[in-house]
């Protein structure tokens, strides 16, 4: 999920004609700014791009699913079903506005199985969180016809599907919303930042104002300090720096894509001659993001083995059930209900009543899958040498 790989001048030019305002915040300075706006023009061009009709920018992919939970009503008393296998950020952002996560089953997309949503469907469940882990859709037409079924809305968790499709629109734009990270790490990054997608002009409007401390942005002859409030909110506000590299960063963001694909399908022909291996289902190839190559043996003995070779041979696969930020069975934190305040909310009441208990075998087809499954993180710049790494670490596997 490189976008750090490919910083040049597209993101200098957006930055110096922020640095030349002298203007950092998205609202305000009328004449300064001399009509610069780089985080709304990065609304406006992310919109567009994912076919949405409207896009707030926030500071991160967890400010993001914080904003989208609290503008669809998400609070205290209520359940958000999501993942197993997911980043740890999933599930916080649902605890820390006070709601409870209820962990669901992935399947051989290795995101949220429709087959489970219904079995974990409560009369509390107020929303539906599938993952688009590593670059490649869940089933997420099923699962908006479950939530339609169930009026519950769907937010799509898309930190790490920028530019990735399905059916030729935009993973994110499925559902009620969409949320995306551009953290260091992922497709597209502004260092620190993210963004809600979503075609509800309503819905829009509530993370607009809740993001900026309740501002209504009214035009109004009394300026920002005259502006109404309908609710309380509170700061995720991007700042114009990151607009400006979110900006360069977009206008690169399908060709840095192509060239993940090329480098994805040389990897996957080389891992194609491991005995047994298959491959992670892809609903649309042609909507892969290619942010990582992912492989499966027939056992999760075998598994192990092939990556003992491979880690012998210096290029070991991630295997995500050993890693302990994205895999519920080793989120020893949320099973043991550690929270920071006195008293133990959200895992318990403030009368001390736990309101949440885990169990740490709820989620056996995940386990299932996951143990059996290793991948490779694609990047733009590959060394040859990485490739014919693995292809002797292969030649040793067959042996
Ligand atoms: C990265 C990530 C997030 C959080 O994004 P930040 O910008 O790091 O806060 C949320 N969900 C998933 C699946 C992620 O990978």
């Amino acid at each position: 999920m490189p976008g750090y790989e490919i910083f040049g001048e597209e993101e200098r030019r957006h930055i110096n004609e922020v640095l030349d305002t002298g203007v950092l915040f998205r609202y305000e300075f009328g004449e300064q700014r001399k009509g610069i706006h780089k985080v709304r023009e990065f609304e406006e061009k992310f919109a567009a791009y994912t076919s949405s009709t409207h896009a707030q920018a926030v500071t991160s992919g967890s400010a993001a699913l914080k904003v989208a939970l609290m503008a669809l009503g998400i609070g205290p008393g209520d359940e958000v079903i999501t993942q197993g296998f997911t980043f740890v950020a999933t599930w916080e952002a649902i605890l820390e506005i006070g709601a409870v996560p209820v962990f669901a089953e992935i399947d051989d997309t290795l995101n949220l199985d429709p087959d489970d949503i219904e079995n974990k469907i409560t009369d509390k469940t107020k929303c539906i969180v599938p993952v688009h882990m590593m670059g490649a859709p869940a089933r997420i037409e099923e699962i908006v016809a479950i939530g339609e079924k169930h009026n519950i809305p769907i937010l799509e968790d898309t930190a790490q599907a920028t530019g990735g499709y399905l059916h030729g629109r935009h993973l994110g734009s499925f559902g009620a919303c969409g949320t995306f990270s551009f953290d260091s790490v992922k497709t597209l990054t502004t260092g620190e930042g993210g963004m809600i997608i979503t075609r509800n002009a309503d819905l829009w409007r509530k993370m607009s104002e809740y993001h900026d401390h309740g501002h209504d942005h009214a035009e109004n002859p009394g300026g920002r300090g005259a502006d109404g409030r309908r609710f309380f909110g509170s700061n995720y506000r991007m700042m114009e720096l990151q607009g400006a590299i979110g900006l360069g960063q977009l206008e690169k963001l399908d060709s840095l894509i192509a060239t993940q694909r090329t480098n994805k399908a040389r990897l996957k022909k080389i891992l194609s001659d491991i005995p047994g291996v298959s491959f992670r289902t892809i609903l649309d190839e042609a909507g892969d993001n290619a942010s990582f190559v992912t492989f499966l043996l027939p056992t999760a003995d075998e598994s192990r083995r092939v990556n003992e070779v491979l880690r012998a041979h210096d290029c070991g696969a991630i295997n995500f059930s050993e890693n302990s930020w994205h895999y519920y069975t080793h989120w020893e934190h949320l099973l043991g209900e550690k929270s920071v305040t006195r008293s133990g909310y959200p895992f318990a009441d403030v009368d001390g009543r736990r309101r949440i208990h885990y169990d740490v075998d709820a989620l056996p087809k995940t386990a299932a899958i996951l143990t059996r499954t290793l991948c490779y993180p694609i990047n733009v710049k590959m060394d040859d040498a990485h490739f014919e790494k693995i292809k002797k670490a292969i030649v040793a596997i067959s042996a």
